[in-house]
């Protein structure tokens, strides 16, 4: 009995308290993290945007009640929201992507999606954004705008069509690797072994960890600013000196420690078929 409770609150309490988290719709100053990449999200929902001479790419649009700040941080920044050409996304999940109807009704822009998460974009599902997918990325597809150009890859499993973005910036006159972590991480009560909608996801996940191990980086970044500590490296930039955010040992070590998270997971569903991750 006392199992049984214990198991019940761990399901239900998973998911609430993670919708809970106060930085998902708290207010954070927009800031220039190198070249023409600036970071327009909020305390932990990344939203990246790219300025170009022929105006900006967005990346990922957090919940429609999140846009009101996203837009304040743009105009912070001397940008105009109206100017936002092209919306990309982290992965079809809402904390990233609820609210790219909103923002290409606001602003006309075109919206760019890998394929496997094309139907999760277009549903009207509850909670999904609805929103017609203006061109179908594939993998290792390239978006340009004004001379800047983003490479999509897909790094699947946590969704279908998963997406990690990296771009070269130019940093006075130093080219930058940066590269935007879809997401490596197995939410609560997914299914690894035997999963009916998605029979391929733990062989995603492994070449999806394959490709992370094999990009060039200098700016770790991700769709969630806890991934690469947000927090503590723009207090950092802030104090001056060397900027925080080109890492590359800070990426190898978590996209290593994701993956050994992920690999023990999936030993554990082998052995326990239908039991979904904690
Ligand atoms: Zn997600």
């Amino acid at each position: 009995m006392m199992k049984r409770s214990l198991l019940l609150l761990i399901l239900f309490a998973g998911p609430l308290l993670a919708q809970q988290n106060p930085d998902w719709h708290r207010e954070f100053p927009a800031f220039k993290i190198g070249g023409n990449l600036y970071w327009v999200g909020t305390a932990d929902l990344a939203v990246y945007l790219i300025n170009t001479p022929q105006g900006n790419i967005i990346i990922n649009s957090d919940f429609p009640e999140d846009v009101p700040l996203i837009k304040k941080s743009i105009e912070s920044l001397g940008f105009k929201y109206s100017d936002t050409k092209i919306i990309l996304a982290s992965h079809a999940h809402g904390d990233h992507d609820a609210a790219v109807g909103v923002i290409k009704k606001d602003t006309g822009a075109r919206l760019m999606i890998m394929d496997a998460d094309v139907p999760e974009t277009e549903s009207t599902r509850q909670g999904r954004p609805g929103a017609k997918v203006d061109r179908v990325l594939r993998d290792g597809d390239t978006v340009e705008l004004g001379g800047s150009k983003l490479t999509a890859h897909k790094t699947a499993g946590h969704t279908k069509g998963c997406t990690t973005w990296t771009m070269q910036v130019d940093e006075g006159g130093r080219k930058l690797n940066a590269v935007i972590i879809g997401s490596p991480n197995v939410n609560s009560g997914r299914l690894l072994v035997g999963n009916k909608d998605y029979p391929q996801i733990a062989e995603d996940y492994v070449k999806g960890f394959k490709v992370l191990k094999s990009l060039p980086v200098d700016l770790f970044l991700g769709a969630h600013g806890a991934y690469f500590g947000l927090k503590a490296k723009y207090e950092k930039m802030k104090g001056g000196g060397p900027n925080p955010f080109i890492d590359p040992a800070g990426y190898k070590a978590y996209v290593e420690e994701r993956e050994a998270t992920f690999l023990k997971e999936w030993e554990r569903q082998k052995k326990n078929p239908g039991s979904g991750a904690p």
